[in-house]
């Protein structure tokens, strides 16, 4: 319905009454403190430090311990619940920069990932200022993650959203790049300061000549745009050397942390170099 679809799988009927219950307990989940934030540092190639984090979210759930987002975003934007989720997101992430700002440290920007359906919403925007002011932070403080297929549909609606947010501070990376349809030429008007190109690439980066051509140009094109490149999934270090020398500009990946709880990555952020 609603222009997805979805392919019903009998043999996995325990999978679907576990899938089933928590789409239905994730409303009271957020309510009842459930979720948490994990962090994950972007880290500049140059000289690994640590340049921002990227909050994910995990559902502590109290009987199948914890779910990873991949279990519960899709039918959250199905049902809705996504709304009330992405705002505890939000006041968590502004939450974390008030509370490290508390201690004295010299905070790095944290990046919240956004649903299109969070931005089908014209009144996103002024929440997101009034969660900042509530916590007394700076729009700088953040970073918004978005897919292509936030820019689908309602396009026009999704831009001028869009547009405020960036207008009121909060810096703005199109997530998975590379996977979607979009082409750098079609993106370039869009109030985008970051491209984060997809795991996908960066995989293949090595084991096929093509794709590390495609990630140099992408790379070179995109800096002629003026925007920065944080390269997604880099799991070994061969990547990393590959995409330093290509001229990237951050990494994100396993091979250089995982995403963490808050108290680690308040550990990393005294430290504000990895390794
Ligand atoms: P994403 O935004 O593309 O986030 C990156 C995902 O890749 C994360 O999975 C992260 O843990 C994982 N990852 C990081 N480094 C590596 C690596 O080196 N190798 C591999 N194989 N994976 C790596 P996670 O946390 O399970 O999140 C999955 C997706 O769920 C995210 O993809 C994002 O689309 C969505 N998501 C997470 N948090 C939120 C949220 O607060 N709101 C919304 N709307 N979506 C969220
Ligand atoms: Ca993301
Ligand atoms: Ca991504
Ligand atoms: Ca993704």
């Amino acid at each position: 319905g609603r222009g997805r679809f979805s392919y019903y799988d009998a043999t996995a009927s325990a999978d679907s009454a576990r899938g089933y219950a928590l789409e239905r307990e994730l409303p009271r989940a957020v309510a009842e403190q459930q979720l948490v934030l994990h962090f994950q540092p972007k880290v500049r190639l140059n000289d690994c430090r640590i340049m921002g984090f990227e909050a994910l979210v995990r559902w502590q759930h109290p009987e199948y311990g914890l779910i990873h987002p991949g279990e519960f975003i899709a039918s959250a934007e199905a049902t809705g619940a996504i709304r009330a989720l992405g705002d505890w997101v939000l006041k968590a992430c502004c939450r974390q920069v008030a509370a490290w700002r508390a201690l004295g440290l010299d905070t790095v920007p944290i990046a919240f990932n956004v649903s299109p359906v969070q931005l089908r919403d014209g009144a996103f925007a002024e929440r997101l200022a009034a969660h900042i002011a509530d916590h007394g932070i700076a729009p700088s403080d953040l970073m918004m993650e978005i897919t292509e297929s936030c820019l689908i549909e309602p396009r026009a609606l999704a831009l001028s959203v869009l547009e405020q947010v960036r207008d009121m501070g909060v810096s703005i990376g199109l997530d998975d790049f590379g996977t979607g349809f979009s082409s750098l030429s079609q993106i370039k008007d869009l109030p985008i300061d970051t491209l984060k190109l997809d795991r996908s690439f960066v995989n293949d980066i090595r084991s096929s000549s093509e794709a590390g051509v495609i990630v140099t140009s992408v790379i070179t094109l995109a800096h002629n745009l003026k925007m920065r490149v944080v390269a997604e999934g880099v799991e070994l270090m061969d990547q990393l050397v590959y995409l330093k020398t290509a001229g990237c500009d951050e990494a994100q990946g396993y091979f250089l942390s995982r995403p963490v709880g808050a108290h680690a990555a308040e550990e990393m952020l005294r430290a504000a170099y990895l390794h």
